[in-house]
């Protein structure tokens, strides 16, 4: 038990107390206890110690009240890029930390803060250690957002994430409170292009005469597993041996799945090779070529293709029989989309050196895969259905399917929108339904497994993961910049064009959160259909931003494509579901066009204010209007919460007629009358007309219900509508043309939704194959 604790306290560990440092300081004071060495030595070392991970802090709040202050909260505002943030690293703009503390609050455009860690580095939410300046007089927290995003406290070793020592380079550096009421500030840095890892070659080279005033501190050193902290080479160390340190430890990061971690230590591991040619030994040789091409493993595998067959481009200039650089180069041109010529190269390589090994071969053999439209096979693995009873994520696609799956692009071309000012996707041919518009993968995704949701959640968000590998990316790979910002980014900022050159290659925060945002596209499980316990058991996590589909314009009602993303590849699909005119616009519904308009609406919440034929009738209509047929629809004898309907003609009658009057409210629009699908009107006529042999009217309502459904992307009610009618009209022993028309219509819905017409199966007439046989009508085609 210690002192009682009031808010705005801020505690530090004294010989294994808590103290209380002040209380009501001014703003002044509290900066300058948050930078003194010692406090920043402390808080960090007790981070390193306990290895406090977020789970545990989530879990047990109360026993972590007091280490509250040691979190850096990821930053809730992010400075938009300006020219005047290019960097030149010449001594005159690098700032002291007493500079930054006098400006607190403010980016210091154009200047950098020259700093070496001296404490271990952890990671709550940002990579967190405590930095000096080379006074060493003082110290401060720096919080390293969008960095390192896959480094886990427990899991990682952090003297392989940033090493204790590190010397860095924070570009437009900023010293501030992560948000308003945070109790703490911190160089807070989210763009991971203003972070360089400074080697001690380089610093020489660059700061001539710089030194570090101030030792390690003994605590830090202490702390350490091995004797020696990374930046302290024994001097019998040559430039070759320190690379080959650097390029192992960047090794050990990409597989630990670090590749941001990788790509850094690779470059300053290339920064102890000579320039000079005439100093390029075969060992140096060597190394170089293994940097470079295991650089472009990690490009790759962040999916930077273009930088990546920049590495691999170098390592062939080099050795061009180097197998793992020809891998790699033919994956980063397959990255791209340009199949034909990884094709072409892979076949020169392999006629101009005999044994390539089997990896290669096997990357070859997909290339005529990826240059047609995916196959059925592909198609029903990604709309293979999640298992029914749980909140399961779908099946994953068989190994090795993934590489086969093509980014495809089908008869559709970018044009001038006709319904908003942007740009809009338009037929260039007749389409019939089912026809595959888009295929591809995310620019930015995010899959993580129900075991490991809850971990996840705790120490960020699925968009500010999303926003950080985003930002990775166009820091890696700038001409990435170009696909990413033609995306709408909300009516304040202006989209990018390719004119603006400079800002399309950089990193801006902001502007890539604002696209996340308008941008982003999630699988969630209804969990109403689970009973609590099993929802919250099985969760998983499936979203991220596709570029192309985004390019696809909104339309609650007129949408004539549905798009879908398969659970653990993300890789989305759009595929027609109506037919499509050549010349047609190609629409899509962001939201459930079922929602009322004011929880449709929330798309003109600075997007844009949807005008498509059902929210421009809604908004017409009274609040008069609106009211009845609510109150209609509320005295239907059925209840919603049991699902269930009361036996009693009267009640039935009475329902009936209440139901023509809810219909004649929109009888000038029927495929508008979003009321006729309501639970009520649908059990009415699907359950109990039907059960009651009452064909006709159970038909008729069906019929009015099915005027809406079928305007609509394609979801599992389909099915059930198109078979409830099937069902109806056998009964009623309608003709075979008739029932032909609605096997066709349950066919197309089976194929759209599950991708197979064995969909049938797992409705409430599992029988309706054979039923149709009796009409002479054979489900299965052959086409199928
Ligand atoms: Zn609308």
């Amino acid at each position: 038990m210690g002192p009682k604790r009031m808010p705005g306290d801020v505690w530090v560990e004294r010989e294994g107390n808590f103290v209380k440092l002040l209380r009501c300081r001014t703003a002044e004071e509290s900066i300058g206890d948050v930078t003194t060495r010692q406090t920043v030595i402390a808080a960090m070392a007790r981070v390193h110690r306990e290895v406090i991970d977020a789970e545990k802090y989530v879990k047990h709040p109360s026993d972590c009240k007091q280490i509250e202050f040691l979190l850096l909260p990821y930053p809730d505002n992010h400075s938009s890029y300006d020219e005047n943030m290019e960097v030149e690293l010449k001594m005159e703009n690098c700032v002291s930390i007493e500079t930054l503390v006098k400006n607190v609050g403010q980016v210091l455009k154009g200047k950098f803060f020259l700093c070496r860690t001296i404490t271990p580095s952890s990671r709550i939410i940002g990579v967190d250690a405590g930095v000096e300046d080379p006074e060493g007089k003082r110290a401060m927290r720096l919080g390293l957002f969008n960095y390192s995003l896959n480094a886990k406290m427990g899991k990682s070793d952090f003297e392989a994430v940033l090493p204790l020592g590190t010397m860095l380079i924070v570009k437009n550096p900023v010293f501030k409170q992560s948000f308003d009421h945070s109790p703490i500030h911190g160089l807070i840095v989210d763009n991971p292009g203003d972070v360089e890892i400074l080697s001690p070659k380089r610093m020489t080279a660059l700061f001539p005469g710089v030194q570090w005033k101030s030792d390690l501190p003994n605590e830090s050193r202490v702390l350490l597993k091995k004797s020696l902290p990374f930046w302290e080479f024994s001097p019998a160390k040559s430039d070759l041996e320190i690379a080959t340190k650097l390029k192992n430890v960047g090794n050990k990061a990409f597989i630990e799945n670090r590749s941001t971690d990788a790509i850094r230590f690779y470059d300053v591991a290339a920064e102890y090779l000579p320039d000079d040619e005439e100093e390029i030994t075969p060992a140096v040789s060597t190394l170089l070529v293994n940097i470079l091409s295991n650089r472009a493993a990690a490009l790759i595998k962040l999916e930077c293709f273009n930088s990546a067959l920049i590495c691999t481009g170098k390592a062939l200039g080099i050795n061009n029989g180097h197998v793992k650089a020809i891998y790699r180069h033919a994956k980063a041109l397959i990255g791209l989309g340009r199949y034909s010529e990884g094709g072409e190269f892979l076949d020169e390589k392999l006629t101009q050196f005999s044994s390539l090994g089997d990896d290669i071969l096997r990357l070859r053999s997909t290339v005529p895969e990826l240059l047609k439209p995916p196959g059925k096979e592909i198609i029903r693995a990604l709309l293979s259905l999640r298992p029914m009873d749980c909140g399961h994520p779908q099946k994953d696609l068989p190994v090795g399917m993934v590489d086969r799956v093509p980014e495809f692009r089908g008869h559709v071309q970018l044009k001038k929108s006709k319904i908003c000012n942007g740009e809009g996707l338009f037929a260039t041919q007749d389409l019939e339904p089912g026809t595959i518009i888009l295929v591809c993968k995310p620019f930015a995704g995010l899959y993580v497994n129900p075991q490991e949701e809850k971990a996840f959640r705790e120490s960020t968000t699925t968009k500010q993961f999303l926003v950080g590998v985003m930002a990775n990316k166009i820091w890696l790979d700038p001409l990435l910049g170009h696909d990413l910002y033609a995306l709408w980014a909300g009516p304040e900022l202006k989209t990018l064009t390719d004119n603006e050159d400079t800002k399309m290659t950089k990193v801006d925060i902001a502007r890539i959160k604002k696209i996340c945002n308008f941008n982003f596209t999630e699988n969630v499980v209804d969990k109403e259909d689970y009973d609590d316990d099993e929802a919250e058991a099985e969760d998983f996590i499936s979203c991220g931003v596709w570029i192309p589909v985004s390019k696809i314009n909104h339309s609650c009602i007129d949408a004539n494509v549905m798009f879908v993303h398969h659970d653990s590849t993300l890789v989305m699909m759009v595929t027609t579901f109506k037919k499509v005119k050549k010349g047609e616009e190609i629409l899509m519904s962001y939201i459930d066009p079922f929602l009322p308009l004011e929880k449709r609406n929330f798309i003109s919440q600075g997007a844009f204010i949807c005008k498509c034929r059902l929210c421009e009738l809604d908004r017409s209509e009274s609040r008069a209007l609106i009211a009845k047929r609510d109150r209609l629809i509320k005295s239907l004898a059925y209840d919603p919460d049991t699902n269930l309907y009361p036996s009693h003609p009267c009640l039935l009658a009475r329902d009936l007629e209440t139901i023509a009057e809810v219909e004649s409210l929109r009888a000038a629009s029927p495929d508008l009358n979003f009321a006729m699908t309501c639970p009520g009107i649908y059990t009415i006529a699907a359950v109990v007309l039907l059960d009651q042999r009452r064909y006709v009217e159970c038909l008729s309502i069906l019929e009015k219900i099915y005027a809406v459904v079928e305007n609509v992307p394609t979801s599992c009610m389909h099915r059930a509508q198109a078979e409830i009618i099937l069902i109806c009209c056998m009964r009623m022993g309608k003709k075979k043309a008739v029932l032909e028309k609605w096997t066709e219509e349950l066919r197309k819905y089976c194929r759209l939704y599950a991708g197979t017409l064995e969909h049938v199966r797992v409705g409430r007439y599992p029988t309706i194959p054979e039923d149709l046989k009796k009409f002479g009508i054979e489900f299965f085609n052959d086409t199928d």
